[in-house]
């Protein structure tokens, strides 16, 4: 199937819920993509920071293929060993005691937020079911994660929300602590705002939250989704901040491109659900974590973090960049459209990703090397250069 025919049958097959760039990607490896037509690219969005380990590494392709042969496949109804190691590496990589899987950040998020209801139910005297969220966050699509989600651009045309969210602007702790009540049962955040332009919060934001959770009893759940598992130069976001959150979710970068989702617990919330709460039928299924394991294992042994640290600081040092290791936005000057950079940079074999009118965002591949990065820097700046000069 070439391009053209790709483009013709999704647009007259698939529901009309994107919008696509003209090209479709046949092939990958590492940080380079090919379209059907055989151009080759270089891949500053890795799916959305979702191949860390480069696209096909051969150790995840080999760990998929094997499992897929011997069993993908049977259902929580019974033990599932590959879903045990999965639980037991990310409990030793973490803060947490234990882990549900299912298939998606939203799902992710879906749990945690069941998980603190739950635990204010138990935990906590009256209706105590609210969840604070921040304003420009984003937390998923599904109508749960869509009510967390602090942006009307995505809730309007889905009312009435599920009740129980309120919201406060990002980094305002003061903000926060006006807005927890009697009813307030946790605080949900990204540890960097991604999808709503790459927001690092101040280096006291966290902390300050996270003693002020606390103090009033409330949960902190946070949503790392997109900066967990060395994409911020650390294997998780609240690293940085030094904390120890109740709560996170994980998902994009977990299976290397193989759906899968998490959300992970200390002890005593993890107690809080018992036999028949929660769900999925395909939740870490034997494929899905074979592929998380298989990308684990990779990260560690490459040392991905530290190349994430280590880019992310060329990268900071070459571009004005907003964000922390390879989570990252580099922002425009007025008058220089993101999308018409993003366009440009496509043309020129790059793949970037447009965030609103004023900044793309680079989230490359965690083994993106030195010459990679100067290579998507040269074309970014040649293609801004373009675009200021039309
Ligand atoms: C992508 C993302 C989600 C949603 O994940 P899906 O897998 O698309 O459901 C949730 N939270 C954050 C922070 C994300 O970046």
């Amino acid at each position: 199937m070439n391009n053209q025919q790709a483009i013709e049958l999704s647009q007259r097959y698939l529901m009309p819920t994107y919008s696509p760039l003209p090209v479709a990607f046949v092939r990958g490896e590492g940080c380079r993509l090919w379209d059907a037509a055989g151009n080759e690219y270089l891949d500053f969005l890795a799916g959305i920071a979702v191949a860390s380990t480069g696209h096909c590494h051969p150790r995840v392709v080999e760990a998929i293929c094997e499992q897929a042969s011997q069993l993908m496949h049977t259902s929580n109804l019974y033990y599932i060993p590959p879903q045990a190691q999965l639980a037991k590496r990310l409990v030793e990589l973490s803060f947490a005691d234990r882990c549900f899987f299912c298939n998606s950040g939203a799902e992710a998020g879906e749990t945690a937020i069941k998980f603190a209801r739950k635990w204010a139910g138990i935990n906590r005297s009256g209706e105590c079911f609210e969840i604070i969220t921040a304003k420009q966050s984003f937390h998923g699509r599904t109508l749960a994660t869509l009510a967390a989600t602090g942006q009307e651009k995505y809730q309007k045309a889905f009312r009435p929300l599920l009740p129980g969210f309120t919201y406060v602007p990002f980094n305002d702790v003061g903000a926060l602590e006006e807005a927890i009540s009697e009813r307030t049962c946790a605080v949900m955040l990204e540890p960097i705002q991604a999808e709503g332009g790459i927001n690092v919060p101040d280096d006291d934001y966290l902390p300050q939250v996270r003693e002020l959770c606390d103090k009033r009893g409330i949960l902190l759940i946070l949503d790392e989704v997109q900066t967990a598992l060395g994409r911020t130069g650390r294997w998780f976001g609240y690293e940085h901040a030094d904390i120890i959150p109740d709560i996170i979710t994980l998902a994009k970068a977990l299976g290397s491109g193989f759906p899968i989702g998490a959300c992970l617990a200390k002890e005593d919330v993890s107690n809080a659900f018992q036999p028949g709460d929660h769900a999925s039928t395909f939740g870490g299924n034997h494929l899905a974590c074979t592929a998380a394991l298989a990308t684990i294992d990779v990260i560690e042994d490459e040392g991905l973090v530290a190349n994430a640290a280590q880019m992310g600081s060329l990268l900071e040092e070459l571009l004005r960049i907003r964000g922390k290791g390879l989570l990252m936005a580099v922002q425009f000057t007025p008058g220089i459209s993101a999308k018409a950079v993003q366009d440009q940079c496509l043309a020129a074999g790059l793949v970037v990703n447009a965030m609103g009118d004023d900044r793309v965002r680079l989230v490359p591949p965690l083994m993106v090397s030195e010459a990679d990065c100067r290579q998507a820097v040269a074309i970014l700046a040649d293609a801004v250069r373009k675009v200021a000069g039309n």
